[in-house]
């Protein structure tokens, strides 16, 4: 189950899409900016019945 979700880069502010795979249930990853290439920290919370219930983002050293 793929999702694609527009996020704001917590480094930059600038807007662009990522593809979110709600299959694998909840889980982190690092994705890079796309725009400033920094890295990304995405927490992925995924509902039981396998929708997206919440999407965070944060700078990988905070
Ligand atoms: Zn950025």
């Amino acid at each position: 189950m793929l999702l694609d979700r527009l996020v704001s880069c917590p480094y930059c502010g600038e807007t662009f899409e990522v593809v979110l795979d709600c299959s694998a249930g909840s889980h982190e990853f690092v994705q890079d900016c796309e725009i400033c290439c920094q890295p990304i920290v995405f927490l992925l919370v995924v509902a039981c019945d396998g929708s997206l219930e919440r999407l965070e983002l944060r700078r990988e050293n905070d």
